[in-house]
């Protein structure tokens, strides 16, 4: 599903964001990339979503490398992968149903389809009652729920998530995780990017540890650590 081989990243003054990185992650994988601040996480994730592009080595996305990708195909490329972030990113002035809704109606989604389809979601993240709020009358963890039924609208490939627990109190970042985990075991490749030992530790799934741009040690049923 996603295959980085001897991939790094240089930013501008030298700066090495990733260094000669490799792995694989299958379809159906959840995976928590994790390191200290600066480690290279979400450089990694950014080249996933072809938000950056290496400097050198290869990063394969669903069979295909993703070098030299027109610009032209990088929406379509997109549209494979959700993505939830720190900041919840919805739309202030929308309630929760329209925030999910616009989403699906900037895709192109017929009415009846998002008359259809998004209470389905809704009912996914456990949300349902909250249909009719604005982002400002749900609490953090509610909104990071809306906003991963938002990553999931268009049936992704893979999640990519980072450091959705970032603005979280330990509860709701448990719940996030729970969620995160029953969206994997429904089928979507889960790439998690974050320094939230605990929820790590919770999960017991694969854990790729980054250090300076390296992978110091990838384990399956990881835990937090640093090697
Ligand atoms: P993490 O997500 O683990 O905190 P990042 O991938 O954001 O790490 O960043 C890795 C390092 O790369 C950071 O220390 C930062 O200084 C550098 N970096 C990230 N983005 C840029 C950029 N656009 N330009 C220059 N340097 C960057």
């Amino acid at each position: 599903m996603i295959k980085f081989d001897s991939v790094s990243k240089i930013y501008k003054d030298d700066y090495v964001a990733l260094d000669n990185v490799t792995f694989e992650i299958k379809e159906g994988d959840f995976v928590s990339i994790v390191g200290a601040s600066g480690a290279g996480k979400s450089t990694l994730l950014k080249l996933i979503y072809a938000e950056e592009s290496p400097t050198s080595g290869t990063v394969y996305f669903n069979g295909g490398p993703l070098e030299g990708m027109s610009r032209r195909k990088v929406p379509f490329h997109r549209r494979n992968i959700g993505t939830v972030f720190q900041d919840f990113k919805l739309l202030p002035k929308k309630t929760a149903f329209e925030n999910i809704a616009y989403a699906l109606e900037v895709s192109g989604a017929p009415t009846e389809e998002i008359m259809e389809y998004v209470p389905q979601i809704f009912e996914i993240v456990g949300l349902s009652d909250k249909v009719n709020k604005f982002p400002h009358e749900l609490s953090g963890g509610e909104q990071q729920k809306i906003a991963l039924a938002r990553a999931l609208i268009n049936k992704p490939l893979v999640i990519i998530a980072d450091e959705p627990t970032g603005n979280l109190d330990p509860v709701s970042s448990v719940e996030i995780m729970q969620l995160l985990l029953k969206i994997n075991k429904l089928g979507t490749t889960v790439v998690l990017a974050t320094h939230d030992k605990e929820i790590v530790n919770k999960a017991t799934r694969r854990v790729i540890v980054l250090e300076k741009g390296k992978v110091i040690c990838d384990e399956e049923k990881g835990k937090y650590k640093i090697c």
